[in-house]
């Protein structure tokens, strides 16, 4: 049986993260990932996600700011950029652009508010019907160079990286953990658990969990024909309305809802796009993204584990660290969510609303 420090299930954005944040406080780790690099079984793949500062929850707000921190020094690091810095645009009554403009200011962001007639000439591709909100550290993350970067970073700094070996279990002893894989049994003092949409089954009768439910999303890629510029948009009409999402990826534009997911399990999600979804989001273009044309160029499935509160879970039940990014909006955190794991693993405590 080997011995390590630390062990790391899961090489998603958040147990990369892990893995760079422990290795690079000097303890061993060792890191395994049931699957190949970038696959497209969980939440991670793909090379565009949302970073920004806009959140109506000043929490979200100040962790957004040390994220951005963590990611300039995360790019600084791994000698590439991470992050298209595009700038962000939320409109729509639920996104409250007034308080929101506020509340960002609070905190440092140079938010403007915008009216809807000057966010029509700032933003000819996308159709206003009120103020929008303009964060300028709004960006676009590349969630698979950015895994890719830290598990080099982490491997480094002497990680042992396993990928293709799915951890079988984890057995909790006197001195920490056992984790079993098909490739031997390893032995670690603290295991952070960074598993997605598998964190569930993996920790059943281990962590007592919140209730965690898994949906399956989907995104559709659009060709612009006007040439922008193109911010990252969440555009929310009421608390149970309309709630969409768009950002450029490549030549493309890509548009999903934050809702209507079907809810599945890891294991048994069936990677076929909801032809409801795909209509919705044709309409949506058609409506109110007319810089883009409505027929979709490729679309693809990707997995929400999320909790009531759409907060993460952030804790350590025992030798035992949950490190879930839960909720379809963790890659902005990515690099913080490493920090938090570290901190967790040295003994620090969560985050209040993160606690088990
Ligand atoms: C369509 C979509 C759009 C999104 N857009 C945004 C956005 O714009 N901005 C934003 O901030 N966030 C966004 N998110 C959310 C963000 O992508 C996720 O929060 C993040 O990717 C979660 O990463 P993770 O590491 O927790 O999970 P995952 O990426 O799923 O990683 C978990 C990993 O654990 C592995 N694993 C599981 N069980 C085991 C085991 N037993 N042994 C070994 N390995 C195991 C899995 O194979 C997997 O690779 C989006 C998510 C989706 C699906």
């Amino acid at each position: 049986m080997r011995h390590v420090d630390v062990a790391v299930v899961g090489l998603g954005l958040a147990g990369a993260a892990a893995a760079w944040a422990v290795s690079r406080r000097g303890q061993s780790v060792a890191a395994f990932e049931a699957y190949a690099p970038a696959h497209r079984r969980g939440s991670s793949h793909g090379h565009a996600r949302i970073f920004r500062r806009a959140y109506l929850d000043p929490l979200y707000v100040d962790l957004t700011g040390q994220a951005g921190r963590l990611w300039d020094r995360l790019s600084d690091e791994a000698g590439e950029p991470l992050l298209a810095h595009t700038g962000g645009v939320d409109h729509g009554p639920a996104r409250e652009p007034a308080r929101m403009a506020d509340l960002l200011r609070e905190h440092g962001v140079a938010a403007e508010l915008v009216d809807s007639r000057e966010a029509a000439r700032r933003w000819p591709g996308i159709r206003f019907e009120g103020p929008a909100v303009y964060d300028p550290e709004g960006a676009v993350i590349d969630p698979e160079t950015a895994m890719a970067a830290m598990v080099r970073l982490a491997a480094t700094a002497g990680a042992h990286v396993a990928y293709d070996t799915p951890v079988r279990a984890l057995d909790p002893d006197a001195g920490g953990v056992r984790i079993r894989t098909d490739a031997g049994t390893w032995h670690a003092q603290t295991v952070v658990v960074a598993a997605g949409a598998w964190t569930g089954p993996l920790l059943d009768g281990l962590v007592p969990l919140p209730p965690l439910t898994v949906t399956q999303q989907q995104v559709f890629l659009f060709s612009p024909v006007e040439s922008g510029p193109w911010p990252t948009i969440v555009h929310g009409e009421s608390a149970d309305g309309l709630d969409m999402y768009a950002l450029p990826e490549g030549p493309y534009v890509k548009v999903g809802e934050h809702v209507n997911g079907t809810v599945t399990t890891a294991d048994t999600r069936d990677f076929t796009v909801d032809p409801a979804a795909r209509d919705r989001a044709v309409a949506y273009v058609r409506s109110r993204l007319p810089g883009l044309d409505p027929v979709p160029r490729s679309e693809l499935t990707c997995l929400y584990t999320s909790t009531p509160s759409e907060d993460f879970v952030l804790d350590r039940h025992g030798p035992l660290v949950v490190c879930s990014a839960c909720s379809g909006h963790g890659a902005k955190f990515t690099p913080l969510l490493g920090e938090l794991a570290a901190d967790l693993v040295d003994g620090r405590p969560p985050i209040g609303r993160f606690a088990l």
